[in-house]
């Protein structure tokens, strides 16, 4: 099986979103209904991992982008924090 390219898989989950935002709905192109900025919608990772699953992958306006980055480096820090932990004992 030939793997789709990360562009072909982009178009699919955009496409999939109905070209909006799947967190706030926020129409990709149209002013953000909170920050008014152009939506430019990205297709980011769910899990913080490689895995190119359709199903690991969402669509998402800048706003929610960031927050999504902000819960990931939260999360990886708690993870790295809880392995210091794990070598003391
Ligand atoms: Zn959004």
């Amino acid at each position: 099986m030939k793997a789709d390219t990360w562009e072909v898989r982009r178009n699919r989950i955009l496409r999939r979103a109905g070209y909006k935002c799947e967190e706030c709905g926020a129409k990709d192109g149209q002013p953000h209904p909170v920050t008014r900025l152009p939506v430019a919608l990205t297709v980011i990772h769910l899990q913080d991992t490689k895995d190119d699953q359709d199903e690991n992958l969402k669509a998402l306006c800048q706003s929610c982008r960031a927050q999504h980055t902000a819960r990931m480096r939260r999360k990886r820090e708690l993870a790295a924090g809880q392995m210091e932990l794990g070598a003391e004992e």
